[in-house]
């Protein structure tokens, strides 16, 4: 692996990326020249469907091809048909992807659509523009990336993403892999919203503030407490007691959540507690966090995780493929970034000459943690500007406190703090309140 970034850093010895706005218009640039329209929004609505062609043969023909009436939140599997083509959202339950599977989307957005891979909030990776979703589907499986075709969008995981690595209360990626399991083998959870997501943290409060439906905190090594809708509960889990306590809850919303999509919706929440009896105060709530861990970052064990931000959140598979070539555990985090874990130093400093000049930033304070975007024009036909370019301009313009760039009131993407600003065609408006 040592020697295949040396090569890399040889052939980028003589590539010195203009930074910050250069690297976004390197980016457009890039983009432009394999898909024009490939900027498009991440929908997760139910205003818009329309049917996906596909290959008559395709194994995976009818599960794509099956639309549910009012939920169009994308999957590998249910695609959303943009402007620009086909979208697929893979889910990563905790953001977590091994090297191979990282290299095989880009292989997939490469070779059947747009290679700009879109980071998530989530901590998902999507791909557009795609021409071939049955294509697209069969490389993910073969990954493993889609171990269930019937709950393929409900794998709705965000966790302490350097759990077990560097900090926290205690190792999550245990519970996190089995929440994922029990999720799966659950069929009334089929038939949960696909914006549904589970949380699960290690007791640094990085993913509690992100408000899952249904979330575990842990306060101690082995006592979590249950969250719902991101506010604790009062009831207080043995760690044993984890995975089933958030999987009843889910059931008990898909069951009764009539027009509901999160539990955020829900008038009265008691209901879905069942059995379980608050034992604590409840009504805690834990700030959000809005920026990812970034550069050098020491384990525990003495190793280094490389925290890479990815401006406005869009990998380039090319650069994929390089995070991938480490041959190292990766995350995608739900802040649109992604960590390289378990790295000597040696590796870990060429890892990072290798790919800081390729656009990905390992400076905490670099600007790059303070703009976000939705899609915006061209890409999505909603959108007054191009809030993308925007956002990128605005670095020029330092701000206090971060910025998010939408093109319109449905505000996509948009974060848990920080401003909100939506264009009206002649500049742009803050939004009030805060989504
Ligand atoms: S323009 Fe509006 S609909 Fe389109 S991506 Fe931005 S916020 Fe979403």
């Amino acid at each position: 692996m040592g020697e295949i970034l040396d090569r890399s850093l040889a052939t980028l010895t003589s590539i010195q990326l203009p930074v910050y706005r250069g690297q976004y218009l390197l980016m457009q640039v890039w983009q432009s020249q394999i898909s024009p329209n490939s900027w498009h929004p991440a929908p997760c609505s139910n205003f818009r469907r329309y049917p996906v062609a596909q290959p008559a043969d395709a194994p995976y023909r009818d599960r794509v091809a099956r639309i549910r009436d009012r939920d169009a939140c994308p999957g590998a599997l249910q695609v959303h048909q943009a402007a620009d083509g086909a979208l697929a959202r893979v889910r990563l339950p905790g953001g977590v992807i091994s090297p191979g599977q990282l290299e095989a989307l880009a292989h997939a957005a490469t070779k059947f659509g747009s290679p700009a891979m879109e980071l998530t909030s989530r901590g998902n990776i999507q791909l557009r523009a795609l021409t071939d979703t049955v294509g697209v589907a069969e490389i993910a499986a073969a990954a493993g990336l889609l171990p269930s075709q019937t709950h393929e969008r409900v794998r709705n995981i965000v966790a302490s993403p350097l759990s077990g690595r560097v900090g926290g209360m205690t190792d999550i990626r245990g519970l996190v892999a089995e929440l994922d399991e029990a999720i799966q083998t659950e069929p009334a959870l089929a038939e949960l919203p696909g914006r549904f997501i589970f949380g699960v943290d290690d007791g640094r409060a990085d993913v509690s503030g992100l408000a899952a439906d249904a979330g575990a905190h842990f306060l101690y090594e082995a006592t979590a407490a249950l969250l719902l809708a991101g506010r604790d509960t009062g009831v207080r889990l043995d760690r044993a007691d984890v995975v089933p306590a958030l999987i009843a809850v889910a059931t008990r919303f898909a069951a009764t959540r009539g027009k509901a999509w999160r539990i955020a919706e829900l008038t009265d929440t008691t209901p879905l507690l069942g059995q379980f009896t608050p034992s604590a105060e409840h009504g805690a709530t834990w700030p959000p966090i809005s920026r990812p861990p970034v550069g050098w970052l020491p384990q525990d064990d003495g190793r280094i995780t490389l925290g890479a931000a990815v401006p406005l959140g869009v990998l380039q598979a090319r650069v994929a493929e390089f995070l991938a070539a480490i041959g190292a555990p990766l995350a995608i985090t739900p802040w649109r970034s992604v960590l390289v874990f378990d790295l000597d130093e040696g590796v870990a400093d060429t890892a990072l000459r290798v790919l800081a000049p390729l656009g990905l930033v390992f400076d905490g304070n670099s600007p790059w943690l303070s703009v976000s975007a939705c899609t915006g024009s061209p890409g999505c036909e909603h959108s007054a500007a191009d809030v993308r370019a925007d956002a990128a301009a605005a670095l020029d313009d330092p701000a206090d406190g971060h910025r998010h760039f939408v093109g319109c009131d449905r505000a996509c993407g948009s974060p848990p703090t920080g401003d909100v600003l939506v264009a009206t065609g002649d500049g742009y408006r803050l939004r009030t309140p805060h989504p």
